[in-house]
């Protein structure tokens, strides 16, 4: 028997820390849109209420800040955590966002 597969049309980051605050938590689609989501935090996802996208939160642990991705020309690019204490990497220089980056690539090195 075949399961049926939810579809999502949007994945985000968010991090767990904001969550753990019990405090109303704005989560932003990639339109520009904002999901307020009120607590207790119990949905994997929510709708989009501009642009009906049905978003797949994906939860990490405390507040990494950052997670690594891939952008379609197959470099790395930092991808932003919602609800981090960190800025949203389009608003760091370009230094600033290698150095990060170089960061991270460093503890993963480390940890393999
Ligand atoms: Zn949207």
């Amino acid at each position: 028997m075949a399961q049926k597969q939810k579809q999502y049309d949007l994945y985000t980051f968010v991090a767990g820390a904001a969550l753990k605050k019990g405090k109303p938590f704005q989560l932003e689609c990639n339109c520009g849109g904002i999901v307020t989501i009120l607590p207790p935090f119990q949905d994997e996802y929510v709708i989009c209420p501009r642009c009906e996208s049905r978003i797949r939160m994906i939860v990490i642990e405390g507040d990494p800040g950052y997670i690594i991705g891939r952008t379609s020309e197959g470099g790395l690019a930092l991808l932003p955590v919602q609800g981090s204490a960190r800025p949203h990497p389009d608003k760091l220089s370009q230094a600033e966002r290698e150095a990060i980056l170089s960061e991270i690539k460093t503890k993963l090195l480390k940890e393999t």
